[in-house]
């Protein structure tokens, strides 16, 4: 272990952050970099307990209690204090083909089970993990790893996000030939045009990976949608295996009266086109076709993507920000019947709520609101959004439903409304094709740990599959297909 007494003598101290007021000026990053000498005190908090759950990534109530993917978070932590870095990352990169993204963007499900948190604030592992990848990219360790072998098989992958590119890299490094069909112009899935820019660099962090699959043989065709621009059969004839990682990208909508009004978008229209804008412009401060500047934003979904919506609004000058969530604010501490280890449902300010409060000196939530109706002038051009409060109750038949309070009924100014409720499950075109079965979710119908569709030689991973989730449950599932496709092609798999 660390330090033995670390966690006795070290406060938790996470990464610094530009403040809000400073960083809502650019698209830029705002976690800054901590010296070695704060990280290494960081790890030495971790006291290698018995049962390190911060490593099991099991469910607990339907919620990821540990890392999903197993990282191998003590080890890690000794090493960063023992200034053994290279160590370090050949140790991270064991379980983890991306921690550069998931030490930007996890919620850190390791952290709610780390055994510090009993007593204490737990060990800072998410910025730990980025902090030995980011080493490992400086000093020039994350080099090409061609396979010694090619074994002539050739495996197409549909979709670039998380759980495509996780995917190809398992299947690259175990000799196949593999290419990534992505349809947008940029590969990356939703790192690309989801997680915006200040979250996540799209230039210096997402395209420097794919850079480097390419060089280490991983083929993409950009651009290019199966289905549509190459027919689902011919890929079927072409290659020996397909992986479906093409994501949960059907939108949840709301179908309420005014809904066909000019303003009112889903929130990927709203993020992706505004993260295409700023790689199309080179971030030349214009503004792309749906943005904020000067408008009363509503964002419906208290949700993450909603977060990004509010972030995004502010940068590019929204006069106002309010974001609306049906249920109720989460308690501030653990409650009895949601305990450690499992996932902490409490409330919490991510980055858009803080900016949004340093501007407007609150958190831009509304809880326990419905949006009821859409409201617009003669010309179709979005004015406002009609919401009530309500509270929880059962309807006619029995079920939990939002039960409104007429008396509460209000609108609220709006030029621009993003729709940030979740996604609904994979787009069906293509899985009807191929003759690919869904379940009653309508995602793709193939169990974890076998990943395998009813249809032979097709395998599916990620969103598609599981429903929206996260950039770690995508790598894990890529690196389980990976080994199952393996496993189809070669008839035994060494894979992890
Ligand atoms: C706005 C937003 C913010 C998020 N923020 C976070 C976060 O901070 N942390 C976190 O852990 N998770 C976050 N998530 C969730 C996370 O991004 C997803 O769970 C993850 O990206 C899923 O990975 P995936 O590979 O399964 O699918 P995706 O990333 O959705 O990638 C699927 C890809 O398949 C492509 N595709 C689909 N059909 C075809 C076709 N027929 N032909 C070719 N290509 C096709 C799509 O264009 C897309 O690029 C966020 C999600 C959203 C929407
Ligand atoms: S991937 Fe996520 S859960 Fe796993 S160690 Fe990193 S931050 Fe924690």
């Amino acid at each position: 272990m660390g330090k033995p007494t670390g966690f006795l003598e070290i406060e938790r101290k996470t990464v610094s952050e530009i403040a809000p007021l400073e960083r809502i000026k650019n698209w830029k990053e705002f976690k800054i970099h901590a010296s070695e000498a704060h990280q290494r005190a960081q790890a030495a908090r971790c006291m290698d307990c018995g049962t390190p759950f911060c490593h099991t990534g099991m469910l607990f109530s339907g919620m990821a209690s540990g890392c999903p993917i197993n990282n191998l978070i003590p080890e890690f932590n000794d090493l960063i204090y023992k200034n053994r870095w290279r160590e370090a990352l050949d140790r991270l990169l064991k379980t983890n083909n991306f921690p550069e993204f998931t030490g930007r963007v996890c919620p850190a499900p390791c952290e709610g089970s780390c055994t510090l948190g009993v007593i204490e604030p737990p060990v800072t592992i998410k910025n730990n993990e980025c902090a030995i990848i980011d080493r490992g990219w400086e000093e020039g360790w994350m080099a090409p790893r061609s396979p010694a072998k090619r074994t002539g098989k050739k495996v197409a992958v549909i979709g670039s996000g998380p759980s495509g590119l996780s995917c190809a890299d398992q299947l690259n490094q175990a000799g196949h030939l593999v290419t990534v069909y992505e349809r947008a112009d940029r590969p990356g899935g939703l790192l690309m045009y989801g997680i915006p820019n200040m979250k996540l660099d799209k230039s210096d962090v997402v395209l420097r990976r794919i850079r480097l699959m390419e060089e280490e043989g991983v083929r993409f065709v950009t651009s290019c949608e199966v289905g549509k621009d190459i027919s689902a059969d011919q890929i079927h004839q072409e290659y020996d295996a397909i992986v479906f990682c093409t994501g949960a990208t059907v939108p949840r909508d709301l179908p309420i009266p005014g809904r066909e009004l000019k303003g009112v978008h889903f929130a990927m229209e709203f993020l992706s086109g505004n993260t295409r804008h700023l790689l199309d412009s080179q971030m030349d401060g214009s503004l792309p076709d749906i943005h904020a500047k000067g408008k009363n934003v509503v964002v419906i979904g208290g949700g993450d993507t909603g977060t990004d919506c509010v972030g995004t609004s502010i940068r590019h000058g929204a006069l106002s920000v309010v974001q609306l969530e049906i249920m109720p604010r989460p308690p501030l501490q653990r409650t009895p019947d949601n305990p450690w280890p499992e996932w902490p449902k409490v409330y919490k300010m991510d980055y858009g709520q803080e900016e949004a409060a340093a501007l407007q000196g609150a958190d831009p939530r509304h809880y326990l609101v419905m949006s009821e109706r859409f409201i617009g002038d003669e010309n179709g051009n979005l004015t406002g959004v009609e919401i009530v409060d309500i509270e929880w109750g059962k309807d006619a038949s029995g079920r939990m439903a939002p039960i409104p309070k007429p008396e509460s009924r209000r609108v609220l100014p709006a030029q621009l409304v993003t729709l940030a409720m979740g996604f609904l499950g994979p787009e069906q075109g293509i899985l009807k094709e191929l003759g690919v079965t869904t379940d009653p979710r309508s995602n793709i119908q193939a169990q974890h740990g076998a990943f395998k569709t009813n249809v032979e030689g097709i395998f599916a991973a990620g969103d598609c599959r599981r429903g929206q989730s996260l950039v770690v449950w995508a790598i894990n599932e890529g690196r389980g297909a990976a080994r199952e496709v393996d496993r189809f092609l070669m008839g035994v798999s060494h894979l992890p």
